[in-house]
């Protein structure tokens, strides 16, 4: 029996200390287990304070949860309260418990925050709380950061006169913008054309190149400025906006047509899924895969050099016969019925098969391979945004990358991608936007447009 009682006492003071010590800890915890110091996280989405610039706040503490996370907003002893929030927090004894770790709340400040807020630099300041114990009551941690505050949009003056822009044409304007500008440019409708440092001009002297699209009737052409606070400067510059009306056609879609055009374009296409039939297939190609053609256009003019790169008006096909002129609105007709309308952005000449294309200018080679509807194609970067774009090439003589001069031969003209002959389908894009060539190969233009324009803006 002795045997069996010694253990017994024994696990029963082991059990005993066991539950003190238990006790104990539990105690030490209720007094000690404050929360930890949280972790802040600040971050604005632009690098000053303006009208509204949004701010994100991350808040943690692992052990006992948020208690509370106050933001403010404080210039001088000026102080607003932009985002309060509370939290249930574990129980000290507990702190195992239901608790909040991690929070992140979004907001904006600006000066509809503080009607008073002045030019110079205001604070953020996040405010995080710490759980208490019945001994322990530490302070919350605080974190700040410290922006600039812009409230006036940056200078923005016109300097050039005689603003007139055709639909479907380009345009020139010079001005000059404050040193407060980050991006400056015209907006024209979703296009934006982004402004250049005037050649030759002083610091805040700037150009843009233009254009107005095919399709947009009444101008919505703004010069614009924003600074890093997204202050916006805006001017409406227009004198005179001339509409086009543009011609229409109708094209008869044969099968022999499809029969010809369509099989090449998809086996180089892999973007469009063969619909199964000449039709269909004809179809996605001149709507869909013509919209990523205009995609992949557009893209490519992130390429172009920031300054000009030619100085004459650009060449279009020598000895050749004008098919079609940019802006025609195509109906498509099969069997009788409309199939479907497009609008034609450039101008096709029509020479002998296999005639020589000179380069319309000097430039640099930024594409040359098959691009769907273009087929063989070669589009040259002539700086600021401004590019030329041949299709239906027979063969491409030009690599990419490849500097060129005007007039020497980029390749022979064919009827690859969407042509039902040999010709050259020729248009000059602007920021991808294709614009009508007509303009650039007019000498009288590019003086009265472009030319003088920059050399005034430099006298002035
Ligand atoms: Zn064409």
């Amino acid at each position: 029996m002795a045997l069996t009682k010694a253990p017994s006492r024994k696990s029963y003071k082991i059990v005993l200390s066991l539950a003190v010590l238990i006790l104990l800890l539990f105690i030490l915890q209720g007094v000690f287990l404050a929360g930890k110091i949280p972790s802040i996280e600040i971050e604005t989405a632009l690098p000053a304070i303006g009208k509204q610039t949004p701010f994100r706040i991350k808040a943690s503490e692992l052990r006992r949860g948020l208690t509370f996370v106050k933001t403010e907003f404080i210039q001088g002893n000026t102080s607003v309260t932009l985002i309060e929030k509370t939290y249930s927090v574990s129980s000290q004894l507990f702190p195992w418990g239901f608790k909040t770790v991690t929070d992140t709340l979004t907001g904006t400040v600006g000066v509809g925050d503080m009607p008073e807020l002045q030019e110079g630099s205001a604070v953020i300041r996040v405010t995080v709380g710490r759980a208490s114990t019945w001994l322990l009551h530490p302070d919350p941690e605080i974190r700040e950061i410290s922006l600039p505050v812009r409230l006036r949009p940056p200078i923005l003056q016109v300097t050039s006169t005689y603003m007139y822009v055709s639909q479907g044409g380009c345009e020139l304007v010079t001005y000059r913008v404050g040193p407060t500008a980050e991006r400056d440019g015209v907006q024209v409708g979703s296009w934006w054309f982004p402004g250049y440092p005037l050649p030759g001009g002083g610091e805040q002297d700037r150009f843009a190149l233009f254009a107005v699209p095919h399709d947009m009737n009444t101008p919505d052409v703004l010069l614009i400025a924003v600074d890093d606070a997204a202050n916006r400067a805006e001017k409406i510059f227009i004198d005179r906006f001339n509409r086009k009306s543009f011609k229409s056609d109708t094209l008869n879609i044969r099968d022999s047509f499809m029969a010809k055009v369509v099989p090449e374009i998809l086996a180089q296409s892999p973007e469009i899924e063969d619909r199964g039939n000449p039709l269909d297939n004809y179809l996605a190609i001149n709507r869909e895969l013509r919209i990523k053609n205009a995609e992949t256009i557009k893209a490519l003019a992130q390429k172009s050099q920031p300054e000009f790169l030619w100085s004459k008006p650009f060449l279009m096909l020598p000895n050749s016969k004008v098919m079609a002129t940019f802006g025609e609105k195509r109906t498509y007709r099969y069997e009788g019925r409309t199939i479907d309308h497009q609008t034609h952005l450039g101008y096709d000449f029509a020479s002998t098969s296999k005639a020589s294309i000179p380069s319309p200018n000097d430039g640099i080679v930024v594409f040359a391979r098959f691009l769907g509807i273009y087929g063989n194609t070669v589009i040259i970067d002539h700086g600021c945004g401004l590019m030329s774009i041949c299709g239906h090439l027979s063969s491409i003589a030009v690599k990419e990358g490849q500097r060129v001069s005007r007039g020497d031969s980029i390749g022979k003209t064919g009827s690859t991608g969407l042509a039902g002959g040999d010709h050259l389908h020729f248009s000059n894009l602007l920021q991808g936007l294709p614009v009508n060539p007509i303009e650039w190969s007019d000498a009288h233009w590019i003086e009265d447009r472009i030319t003088r324009k920059l050399d005034e803006a430099r006298g002035r």
